[in-house]
């Protein structure tokens, strides 16, 4: 089966059959990154929807069609999320409220959606500045990225009223086979993918891309050392006998386990790049440039910065690097230096080498 090349030529808002039981649709997003992937899973009477795309008009528009044509004889009945982020989430409160629908989600990611939510509370203000400055932001810069802490909000617009959770080992049976909940830390804190054993096909999310990589984030609501998780579990997702991955974003792929390698290879070159630049001391502000690039968009510019701070915290407690706290110019400034540099300044640095 050429599955990438079927792919190629998926419409917006036209629900296309990858094998029985299983449909791909795909959705626009106003980004770069143009297209999320929902999948629907037959149930023999109705769908089970997983995400539900990003609230907009033009999204909106495209399910309030889909609900008088294709779903008009067979009803979505549940829609199940893979995580909580806006273009997953985004639209799930509105269709269970014009649906009367339950949406199910993984039990942490439902809490760092909340938390999220309460960000411009006192509480959400200080964590979010606390974490900033420990990025080594700092004066007018800070003030910005605090004012601008808040697109979750913006972009979801409303969470479901009531959800129901789901955890690993549930399983979802359909008409169409089985579907084995498999959990995925790291992206986010309870990441939720769909194994099907018999057709051998993952429901991977934004786990496992083909294209580009998810982001993996030290957040003020998140995980301590995300990065970490997210290697391991991939190593762990390797001994799935994939035939091929459904994504939400890039076409449906067959090289499952060359793909994870990619990624694993993909996170280690910037582990090295790192440890080339802290021989001398640095801060999360300082190594982001070199990672990411200059002059990003503020959205893009938080998440350069949280994926820096997950490579660096990740480098830590793989003994690395080391992590000492600077207080000048502003408070609590995590400082990252490698540990090879710290050695060769000793002067016993030999000694402590065959100690070691
Ligand atoms: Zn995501």
């Amino acid at each position: 089966m050429n599955v990438n090349k079927k792919m190629e030529a998926i419409e917006f808002g036209k629900p296309h059959e990858i094998c029985a039981g299983l449909y791909l649709l795909r959705m626009p997003l106003p980004f770069r990154l143009n297209h999320i992937n929902l999948y629907l899973l037959d149930d023999g009477d109705s769908w089970i929807l997983v995400d539900s795309g990003m609230n907009n008009d033009q999204v909106k528009a495209i399910w309030s069609k889909l609900i008088l044509t294709f779903f008009k004889e067979k009803p979505i009945s549940k829609v199940v999320l893979t995580h909580l982020h806006p273009d997953h989430i985004g639209l799930s409160a509105w269709l269970q409220n014009i649906l009367d629908i339950p949406v199910y989600i993984s039990e942490l990611d439902w809490e760092q959606a909340s938390n999220i939510w309460k960000n411009d509370t006192q509480d959400g203000l200080a964590k979010h500045q606390r974490l900033y400055t420990q990025f080594g932001v700092g004066g007018g810069e800070l003030d910005f990225l605090l004012e601008n802490r808040s697109g979750y909000k913006k972009l979801v617009k409303a969470l479901p009223k009531n959800v129901k959770f789901i955890k690993e080992g549930d399983c979802i049976q359909t008409a169409g086979g089985d579907w084995l909940a498999k959990t995925a830390v790291g992206h986010t804190p309870e990441h939720i993918c769909l194994w099907n054993e018999k057709s051998r096909i993952l429901i991977s999310g934004d786990h496992i891309l083909p294209t580009i990589t998810p982001n993996i984030s030290i957040l003020a609501h998140g995980l301590g050392n995300p990065l970490q998780s997210y290697l391991d579990s991939l190593k762990s997702f390797k001994e799935l006998p994939c035939k091929y991955y459904c994504p939400a974003h890039g076409p449906v792929s067959t090289n499952f386990v060359e793909r994870i390698d990619e990624i694993l290879r993909h996170h280690e070159e910037k582990f090295e790049v790192l440890q080339n630049l802290s021989a001398d001391a640095i801060t999360v502000k300082d190594a982001m440039p070199v990672l990411f690039g200059r002059d990003l968009p503020i959205q893009q510019y938080m998440f350069a910065l949280g994926e820096t701070a997950a490579h660096l915290i990740c480098m830590e407690a793989q003994d690395r690097l080391s992590k000492t706290f600077r207080q000048k110019p502003y408070g609590n400034q995590w400082l990252f230096q490698s540990v090879q540099a710290d050695l060769n300044r000793c002067p016993d640095a030999s000694l402590k080498a065959v100690e070691i």
